[in-house]
């Protein structure tokens, strides 16, 4: 079908045209031109979208319409969005009260890692639009404080991820919850066969649409790749935040660890940084990114997991401190910026062990990435994938080793050699030492519980 050049010519009611007025947009973005008026005729549909494309209008908005249209009295849950992190979940319920703010529909977003209560308290409200993480919401669906009974319409966001995140079986198990009438929407950024196959369990007759060709990077993004040596890396990226030009960087580590000795090392370096990652609380990374949005910091540094769909405006750089083991990751961490058509700089960083997974990304998006030379941690040994003269094992190796050591230990009389403290003693006696006998005290119980996985 030919695109739609104006939101005028799109016949969306007048409440959700001022809204969008309001918002600044003038034209649909590819996505929202060709899948709104399917959406609005009450289609299924199967999207391939990347984020950063505007795909959350795309669906929102006709989604409101549907629901306005078809109010009655008693409220309740009538969409439901189920996607895969408690960012992506938080930022889908402000877009709906962002478009909806002239409507009177009601939505709550639910997701793990926080207290149940106030998510209750709006349970109990009966919201016409639910946004979820999988987890919470089999949770609150166990305890009966969740009714999907009445749900018209159903989108599953994310599906490449959810899946990547270990959320099958309980995606499986929100689906059979779902009443067999209702409209299905479906996105996922790539479309590997399981995500494929989830597809055609889940929708019936649907449109497809793909907006910009599977993996390949969006307009805008001026791509960069240093050569470095691993121990130089941390160096690197001081050395690169002198440029005042980047005033907004994302970096991207790929192990939580990493994420935080790099938080530490910029912290101590006088750069405002905040990390999100896993182990943190759900607080300290509301807080984070709260506090990257509004530029109070100036560098935020992520993994993959926790990063997946945030959208903050006028990221200026996207680093990848390392690079990610998954070459789908890299289109996905680059998209950070330049996004909705803006303009912004990617600047990755290669050591001699990432020099394969180099080799993988540039076999799917099908071109190099434009290598640096001109700077002072330039190594030729890492571009030619050598560490320390000799070739380089692939952090997946390295990690895969390392476990297999340390089993090995195990197995050949008990604990790692033991870390001695300064008067001989094991870290185990020094921890335990002046503590009775018996559980973990309650702070500890309390801080291993806060450091349990994000998603659900
Ligand atoms: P999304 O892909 O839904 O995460 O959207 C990415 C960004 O594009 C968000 O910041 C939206 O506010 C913005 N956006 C969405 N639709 C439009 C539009 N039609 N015109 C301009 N910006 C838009």
């Amino acid at each position: 079908m030919s695109e739609v050049q104006k939101f005028a010519g799109l016949n969306l009611i007048a409440p959700l045209a001022r809204a969008v007025a309001e918002e600044g947009y003038e034209t649909p973005t590819p996505i929202q031109a060709r899948c709104i008026p399917h959406l609005l005729k009450g289609r299924d549909l199967l999207g391939c979208a990347q984020t950063g494309t505007g795909k959350t209008a795309a669906f929102a908005l006709p989604v409101l319409q549907g629901l306005e249209k078809s109010r009655g009295g008693k409220r309740r849950i009538r969409t439901l969005i189920l996607t895969p992190t408690r960012e992506l979940a938080a930022q889908i319920g402000e877009s709906f009260r962002t478009y909806g703010r002239h409507l009177s529909l009601t939505s709550t977003v639910i997701f793990g890692g926080v207290s149940q209560g106030s998510q209750e308290k709006a349970l109990r409200r009966g919201p016409d639009i639910l946004v979820a993480t999988p987890g919470r919401l089999l949770d609150l669906m166990g305890q009966k404080l969740i009714d999907l009974k009445h749900l018209e319409c159903f989108i599953l966001d994310e599906a490449d991820r959810m899946l990547d995140m270990g959320f099958i079986h309980d995606v499986r198990r929100v689906i059979d919850a779902l009443p067999a009438k209702r409209q299905t929407l479906f996105f996922s950024a790539t479309m590997p066969s399981a995500v494929a196959k989830l597809a055609d369990r889940l929708l019936t007759d649907p449109v497809r649409i793909v907006v910009t060709p599977e993996l390949t990077t969006a307009d805008g993004i001026d791509e960069t790749l240093l050569f470095v040596d691993r121990g130089d890396k941390r160096r690197l990226l001081e050395t690169l935040l002198q440029d005042t030009t980047i005033c907004r960087a994302l970096v991207f580590s790929r192990t939580k660890h990493g994420a935080d000795r790099i938080c530490k090392q910029l912290t101590r370096r006088k750069i405002a940084v905040g990390s999100i990652h896993g182990n943190k609380t759900q607080n300290a990374r509301t807080r984070a990114l709260a506090g990257f949005r509004t530029g109070e910091l100036r560098v935020l540094v992520a993994t993959d997991i926790a990063a997946r769909g945030i959208d903050v405006d006028d990221v200026s750089h996207v680093i990848n401190f390392d690079l990610p083991n998954e070459p789908e990751g890299y289109v996905h961490r680059i998209g950070r910026t330049a996004r909705a058509g803006r303009y912004g700089k990617a600047i990755s960083f290669c050591s001699g062990d990432e020099l394969g997974y180099l080799r993988d990304i540039e076999r799917i998006i099908k071109r190099k990435v434009p290598v640096r030379l001109d700077h002072d941690l330039h190594s030729e040994d890492a571009a030619n994938g050598l560490e320390d003269g000799v070739p380089a094992e692939s952090p997946c190796k390295r990690q895969a080793r390392k476990q297999a050591e340390r089993a090995r230990q195990r197995r050949d009389g008990g604990a790692r050699p033991a870390r001695r403290g300064p008067q001989g003693q094991s870290a185990n006696t020094r921890r335990s030492k002046g503590r009775p006998k018996g559980p973990a005290p309650a702070k500890n119980r309390r801080r291993r519980r806060a450091r349990r996985p994000a998603g659900g």
